[in-house]
Parts: structure tokens; C-alpha cells; sequence
């Protein structure tokens, strides 16, 4: 048996149900990791030891009671842009150094329901803007494959996590890929669900047309258990879909026979490392044995995607970003008398330089006599990239794409470049612009690196994903290696 720390979360829920392990007994082992390893990794922006085995006991007994569901007495890291009652949550910004939330996103309120325990705040770039967590005012993540190397970003510290087994799983949010690109670069398995299936209530906002909560885990059929937890209506949210989700275990299908996948030229070629279009070429060859139609397909728009998100995100977030006045939240400069000056040394001295970069870009894109020129064009071209997605899921039930461009760069290579970080996310980015569902799972390796492969559909077409994903891990062995660290 692997050790307990290593352990996918249906792995882990068997033994506990056999009372093989106790809930307290796998905390204990997933916090010895962390106090391993967290000095190499720095994913966790704070470790919640003391709550997290009073959790556990708490499952324990429920499990005595015979009372135990899919994640009831599991450890989990959640991505620190997503607010916890009581315990600190920072989203990687200095401006949140010391907010502790008097509730809990609805995410975590459910999860907790099903007696999931919380291991600690994952590190993540300042706001979740980024692809490297080098944006986080906690000092970086380092990628457990190659500490020289970013885990990507966002949600770098929740992919690092569950990569090196300081968490069974993690929640991250995904704007722009901060799901998938982490879990990507880290060899994990990460679902960007369709936008308004999670709720968004207790995500700190960065980009609200865009922003979803999704699962970060070692397997597909771990993301199916997380996301039964997490999805479903929630009033609290206006922008929540008023659907009943589907038991989506029961699309863990190995069965792909007659499933249309489309592969998108534009995805391929030209800035996609060589053994990155390999990779996914490959998969989509082994899904075509297992009996799938692959074929490819052109999303001529695609190519727009990069310029309308960095119109839209950056306009989203500098309206979100106005209630951090050093009045409501968090960090607040004090030594003067001046309302003025106070506000402005708040937000000069609370935000990193890429968070006011991205400020300064939407203020401008939404200003008087650029709205039109600038966030106007990119919401009409947002229009048509969803329609063009339409057409394709006329033809195809699925497409396969690589999610990250490379695999994993090195720290400080793109810090001095925004636009080479930028486009870090250019395989991902297109999927959040039109609202879709879409999978990062482990596809290969490069120089001991993980590469990563996403599967996208339409509207509510998680089950697809699902299944062509669970497919596909049936088949391969990629998601079951470990980091040497
Ligand atoms: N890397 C993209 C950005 O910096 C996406 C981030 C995200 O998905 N939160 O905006």
C-alpha cells in the first residue's frame, strides 16, 4: 500500500469505511508531510493542524455512527480565494494579511457537511492573477517535479499540494486557467466546471464572468466525488444555474466508442513545445483505438481569446477591487488625517505590482471614450467565440487541446515579461470566455515534467468531459506517478 498521504480519495474513503484507517490517523500522516515538505514547496499559505484534527475526530465518530460519505474524514487544502470561517483568508495580497472570514464560501460549507477535513489555505497569486504563483505576497510555490521550476498559477500552491501529498485534494478557482495550467504543469487532474454549475458565494472576486471554483485531484474519479460535493444551485449566487446536477460517478464510463472528438488546429503548432503536441496527439490516437471519431477541426477565433481576456478580467477586477479602501477590509494605512491620502497609501502599499497593473489596464479599458474601442469590441468578439464553440459542438461531443503551451518554466524566467507570462494561458483561456466545462488531466512527460491535456464541452457537458477523461485513465498510467522529492 502506498503511504497514506499518497492515497486518491476513493482509496482513502474505502479504507475508512472498512475502519482499515481512521480519519485521524490520515490527517496525522497528511501533516507529518506537510512539515516535511512544506519547506521545500511553500504551497499552503497556512496550515490549520489544530482544526483539522479536531475535524478529523469529529468524522471518526460520525463514521462509528455508520454515517460516512464519499468524503467524510478526507484531508484538503483550499485555495486561500476562498473565504473559511475563522480561519484566515488572504488570497495571496497583503491587503487580506490579517482577514479572517466570518463564514464559509458555500463550497466549503458543503464539503463540510460531508465531513471533508481542512488541512490548511493554499498559496496562489496575488487575487488569482497569475500562472506562477510568483504573484503571491507569501513567496513563491515551488514545483515538487523540479523545485527550480513554477507549479503554474493561480492555483499553484493547491496543485503543488496534491501533487506531493500534503492534501488528498484541493479546491482552486479558474478565471483563466488557474486550474487547469496549475494542474498541468503539476501532474495532476483539474476540472474547471461550467460557468454558474459551483457557487461563486465566498470566492473573493477577481473577474465575476468568469471566476469558477473546480477540483483539484489525482485521478478523475476523485473529481467526480469533489464536484458532486460542490456543484448544484445556490441562491446565494445570482449567477448560479437553477439545475439539479447529476450524480456524475455515473459517468465514469470506460467506454468512449462512438464519441466524436474534435482536435482544434489552432491548439497545436506554432509556441506549443513539440513533445507537449506529441503528447496530446498521442492520447487522441489511443482514444481513437478505444473507439472514438478523432478528427481535426479549425476555431479560427481562437486566436482572440488572449486579447478579449485581458480586456475583460482586467476590467472585472478593477470594479471588484474598489471595495479594498482600507475602510471595509483588511489592510489600512493609518498615519495621516487625510480620507484621500489614506485610500491611496492603503491601495499603494496593500497591492503587488501585477494586481495594480491589472487595475490600471481595466480603469483604462473602462474609461470614456476607450469603452467602446476596448470593452465593448471584446465582449462582441466574446459573443462570437461562444458561437463559434456552438458550431463546433454541432459536430463533436468533445475536443482535446494541450493545456499548457510548455511544461513548467523555470522561477524568475517570465516574471519580467507580463506578456510572455500572459500567454501561459493561451490554450485555457478560450473555454472561461465562452463558459464551458474543460479537464487538465496527466497526458505524458518531458525532462521528468508533466505534460497535460484538456478535454472540453458544451454547456453542462461535464459527463462527456468525465468520461473521455476517466477513459482515458483507464488506459494510462500517467496520473498515478509520484514526485522524487
Ligand atoms: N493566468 C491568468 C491570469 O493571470 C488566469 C488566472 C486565473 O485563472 N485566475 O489572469
Amino acid at each position: 500500500m502506498p503511504p497514506l498521504y499518497a492515497l486518491t480519495v476513493h482509496e482513502a474513503h474505502t479504507l475508512l469505511r472498512r475502519r482499515e484507517i481512521s480519519a485521524v490517523e490520515l490527517t496525522q500522516a497528511v501533516l507529518e508531510r506537510i512539515r516535511r515538505v512544506e519547506p521545500l514547496l511553500n504551497a499552503f499559505i497556512t496550515v490549520t493542524e489544530d482544526l483539522a484534527l479536531q475535524q478529523a475526530r469529529e468524522a471518526d465518530l460520525r463514521i462509528a455512527q455508520g454515517d460516512i460519505a464519499p468524503l467524510t474524514g478526507i484531508p484538503m487544502q483550499i485555495k486561500d480565494v476562498i473565504v473559511t470561517k475563522g480561519v484566515r483568508s488572504t488570497a495571496g495580497s497583503r491587503m487580506l494579511e490579517d482577514f479572517i472570514p466570518i463564514y464559509d464560501a458555500t463550497v466549503v460549507e458543503r464539503l463540510r457537511a460531508q465531513g471533508a477535513v481542512l488541512v490548511g489555505k493554499g498559496n496562489m497569486d496575488e487575487f488569482a492573477m497569475g500562472s506562477s504563483t510568483e504573484n503571491s505576497a507569501y513567496g513563491p510555490t515551488r514545483n515538487p517535479w523540479d523545485l527550480e521550476r513554477v507549479p503554474g498559477g493561480s492555483s499553484g500552491g493547491s496543485a503543488a499540494a496534491v501533487s506531493a501529498g500534503e492534501c488528498l485534494f484541493a479546491l482552486g478557482s479558474d478565471t483563466g486557467g488557474s486550474v487547469r495550467q496549475p494542474a498541468a504543469l503539476c501532474g495532476v487532474t483539474g476540472l474547471k466546471p461550467t460557468y454558474g454549475l459551483v457557487s461563486r458565494y465566498g470566492l473573493i472576486a477577481f473577474a465575476s464572468s468568469l471566476d469558477q471554483i473546480g477540483p483539484m485531484t489525482r485521478d478523475v474519479e476523485d473529481c467526480a466525488l469533489v464536484l458532486n460535493a460542490i456543484a448544484g444551485h445556490d441562491p446565494r449566487d445570482s449567477t448560479s444555474i437553477p439545475v439539479t446536477p447529476p450524480d456524475y460517478t455515473r459517468a465514469l464510463v470506460e467506454d468512449v466508442r462512438g464519441l466524436r472528438l474534435g482536435l482544434p488546429k489552432e491548439y497545436f503548432g506554432e509556441g506549443i513545445q513539440p513533445e507537449v503536441e506529441t503528447a496530446v496527439k498521442t492520447a487522441a490516437r489511443l482514444l481513437e483505438t478505444l473507439g472514438a471519431r478523432v478528427e481535426e477541426c479549425s476555431l479560427p477565433l481562437t486566436r482572440y481569446a488572449l486579447a478579449v481576456y485581458y480586456i475583460i478580467a482586467p476590467s472585472e477586477c478593477s470594479a471588484n477591487l474598489t471595495r479594498y479602501d482600507g475602510v471595509k477590509y483588511g489592510y489600512s494605512y493609518q498615519e495621516t488625517d487625510n480620507m484621500w491620502e489614506a485610500m491611496e497609501k492603503t491601495r499603494q502599499y496593500g497591492f503587488g505590482a501585477e494586481v495594480k497593473r491589472r487595475i490600471m489596464l481595466g480603469t483604462y479599458a473602462l474609461s470614456a471614450g476607450y469603452y467602446d474601442a476596448y470593452y465593448l469590441k471584446a465582449q462582441k468578439v466574446r459573443t462570437l467565440i461562444r458561437q463559434e464553440f456552438e458550431e463546433a459542438f454541432r459536430r463533436f461531443d468533445a475536443l482535446l487541446t494541450p493545456t499548457s503551451p510548455t511544461v513548467a518554466f523555470r522561477l524568475g524566467e517570465k516574471t519580467a515579461d507580463p506578456v510572455a507570462m500572459y500567454k501561459s494561458d493561451i490554450c485555457t483561456i478560450p473555454v472561461n470566455i465562452a463558459g464551458l466545462p474543460c479537464i487538465s488531466i496527466p497526458c505524458g512527460f518531458a525532462d521528468g515534467l508533466p505534460i497535460g491535456m484538456q478535454v472540453m464541452a458544451r454547456p453542462l457537458g461535464e459527463e462527456v468531459v468525465l468520461r473521455v477523461a476517466y477513459t482515458y485513465q483507464q488506459a494510462t498510467s500517467w496520473h498515478k506517478r509520484f514526485p522524487p522529492l
